[in-house]
This record gives structure tokens, sequence and C-alpha cells, in this order.
């Protein structure tokens, strides 16, 4: 079989953003995901501006567009009163706006432009070889050996040990635990935040009427989520929905210290899991992705690799900035007592006002993100 120049692990969101843009920029790339087929849950649902505007490039951004809700603005809530405001619409950026859509969707997108995915093919095992990479794979028909000039892991947190060795990335696990659902809920283009006593109930606006529900739920495992969420939402925001397919999630913290060995290279989740509360996760795997591409067609075809050290710094740095902002969501989504909610609330209402409010949107809609840089 023919060598590919890149070989990606994974047809997640991250990976087939890279192998889109890799395939648009003429570079053989192979693509193996171990499920059988595509889909997977809903779990992402924001796109930020740094990258729709590099999902450019491989001509993603106008398929998400045409699907995606614009939220062009977000309210900070508490005690039935707006506390901030978050202006997405007064960024300086090519897209100020988050596009929302469900993460199968955004994927469909994606899977339109990159090569075909082989699936139901597992990557066990990588070693390099020379001037490239063996990869030992489990498939369909068996297990075989492919090689590749780069192998680009995007397996999410499954496939870390493809890399790192199982103490190298040092994982935090919160207590925190959220319920959340997709449901019919009126509420219009605007993204909701009610930071509420007993805890935070997120609202994110989705295609066809409906929205993105999340809300804390303390430290326990929740028996019945539909009724958790539903009396959570009415309790702390004073909406009724129905709510049918609920569940739940707790949150974990890892940045990995090195995106790279060798001619291995690792993006996305597989190298760093922030909170999903602050919706950053798969931006900033979009964004590794999309900076590395560039990058990749100089290193296999010429082995010009200056570029990659900066690179490399630039998005560990990323990730660590992303996974802090990310626990300061963490924190604030937890309940309070009475004395705590009142400073909480009067701290962030002084705290947002002006310039604080304009750095509070920035830093949610990744602006301070390197890639982020003239997009
Ligand atoms: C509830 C929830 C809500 C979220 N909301 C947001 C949000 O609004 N915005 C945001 O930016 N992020 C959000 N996230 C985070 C986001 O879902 C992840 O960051 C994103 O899915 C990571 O993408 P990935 O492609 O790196 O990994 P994954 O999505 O995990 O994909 C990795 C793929 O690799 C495959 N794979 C694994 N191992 C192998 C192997 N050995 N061989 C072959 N294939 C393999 C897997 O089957 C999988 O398909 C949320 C997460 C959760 C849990």
């Amino acid at each position: 079989m023919p060598m590919p120049e890149v070989l990606v692990v994974g047809a997640g969101p991250v990976g087939l953003a890279l192998s889109a843009d890799l395939h648009s920029r003429g570079v053989d790339v192979e693509v193996v995901e171990r499920r059988a087929d595509a889909g997977g849950g809903t779990r992402a649902i924001g796109i930020h501006s740094p990258a729709l505007a590099l999902l450019e490039a491989c001509g993603a951004t106008d398929g998400i567009r045409a699907e995606a809700v614009k939220i062009a603005r977000g309210e900070a809530r508490a005690d039935g009163r707006v506390i901030a405001e978050i202006r997405f619409d007064s960024l300086r950026a090519r897209h100020p706006y988050v596009a929302a859509l469900a993460q199968t969707d955004t994927m469909r997108v994606l899977s339109a432009l990159a090569p075909p995915v082989r699936h139901g093919t597992t990557v066990e095992a990588l070693h390099p070889d020379g001037d490239g990479v063996r990869a030992e794979v489990a498939g369909p028909d068996g297990r075989a050996v492919l090689r590749a000039g780069v192998v680009v892991v995007a397996s999410g947190w499954a496939g870390r040990g493809l890399v790192y060795r199982p103490a190298a990335v040092r994982t935090l696990h919160y207590p925190d635990r959220y319920v959340m659902a997709d449901v019919v809920a009126s509420g219009g283009p605007v993204a909701r935040v009610h930071l509420e006593r007993d805890g935070v109930v997120e609202s994110f606006p989705l295609p066809g009427g409906r929205r993105r529900l999340v809300a804390w739920a303390g430290s326990d495992e929740v028996a019945d989520a539909d009724g958790f969420l539903r009396d959570a939402v009415a309790a702390r925001t004073g909406v009724d929905v129905d709510i049918a397919g609920a569940s739940s999630f707790g949150v974990r913290r890892a940045v990995a210290p090195a995106l790279r060995r060798g001619r291995i290279v690792v993006v996305g989740d597989a190298a760093h899991e922030v909170s999903p509360i602050g919706g950053q996760g798969m931006n900033l795997g979009l964004l590794d992705a999309l900076t590395l591409s560039p990058l990749l067609a100089p290193w296999v075809r010429r082995g010009d690799d200056a570029s990659l050290a900066r690179w490399e710094r630039d998005r560990l740095a990323s990730a660590r900035h992303a996974a802090r902002l990310a626990f300061l969501n963490t924190l604030l989504g937890r309940a309070a007592g009475p004395a705590a909610h009142r400073m909480r609330t009067g701290t962030l209402r002084t705290l947002l006002r002006g310039p604080g409010g304009a750095a509070f949107t920035r830093a949610y809609a990744m602006r301070f993100d390197r890639a982020a840089r003239g997009a």
C-alpha cells in the first residue's frame, strides 16, 4: 500500500478538520477511526470566531454558517436580573458571533470536505521508523501495519496512551457533575448563564427552535436526569420546559506537557481536556489542527520543521489559558450560601462593567488564543 504523507488517528471534529484542511492543501492524508460509523453523541455546540476564520481555508465555514444559529449576544443573570451582557457582535473579528450547532452537524460538514474515513480501524501502537512512523492497526480485515510520513493523533482522551506514558498527563477530576439536554424551548438567539444560589443553569440556542440546557448537579450521580433538569431549570430560572433524553457528565482538566514526539504530533482532547463549562474544548482542538495543517506539508516534503517548536509552545500556552478559564467557570457555577452568592453577584456586576466586560467577552470568544491573531 502506498504510504500517505499524513495519517490522522481519530475522526472526531478535530481529526476531521485537520484532514479536510490538509486535503484542501493537496496533502495526501489518510484518516482512521475506531468507530464503525460516523456519528456519536452531540457534545460541543459553539464554534468561536477564531475557529470560524481558520475553517475558511478548507471551505467549512460557509457550511457551518448555513446551519448554525449565530449568537451575537450573551447574558449573565442572577436572581432574575441581568448582571452583565456579552456583546460578541462588538468583537473586531471576521466572524463576530458564536456559531451554535450540534457537534454531529459540524462533523457532517467537515466529513464532506475530508477524504473518506476508514471506519472500524483502531490504531493500537505507533513506532517511529526512520523518516516516517509505523502504525499497528486492527480493522475489519484483521491486523495490519500502516506507514506514514507523519502521524497526527486526534483520538480524544481515549487514545492518549498511544503517545504518553500513563502518569505523563496529570489529570484533575473535579467533583462537579452536570445534567444536560437539547430540547425544544423558546428564548431567541441569546446565550444565557444563570448564576444562581443552587448552582448554574446555562441555556444556549440551537438550530430548529431548540436549546442546550445544562445545570450544575452537585457531586453525586443523578438518578432521574430528566426530572432533575426540569426541576433545576424551573427553580433556578423560572422557566418550565419539557425535558427528555437528559444525560449527566463530570469534568476533568488535563494539559499534556508536550505535543510532539519525533514525527508524531498530538492535537485536540488527546492532548488537553478542559471543563465543558465555558465551551472551549473542541475549539481549542480545532485551532491546534488548523494552525498545524499549513506546517505539515513543508515538513513531510522538505523536512522543514522549523515552525513546529513555536506552534507547540503557542498551543500549549493556549490550552493552559483555556483550562484556567474553564476552571474559573466551574467555580462560579457552584452552589453558594446567601452571603457568598450576594458577594459573587455584586463582584461580577462591578467587574464586568466597562473594560472588564470587554475583556470577559474576548476571553469567552477565545480572542486571547494565540491562533486568534488576525482571525
Ligand atoms: C457535555 C459536553 C459539552 C461540550 N461542549 C463544548 C462546546 O460547546 N464547545 C467546545 O468547544 N467544546 C465542547 N466540549 C468538548 C468537546 O466535545 C471536545 O473537546 C471535542 O469533542 C474533542 O474533539 P477531538 O476530535 O479532539 O476528540 P473526540 O471528539 O473524542 O474524537 C476522537 C475520535 O478518535 C477516535 N479514536 C480514539 N482512539 C482511537 C484509536 N486508537 N484509533 C482510531 N480512532 C480512535 C474516537 O472514536 C473518536 O471518534 C463539550 C464536551 C462535553 C462532554
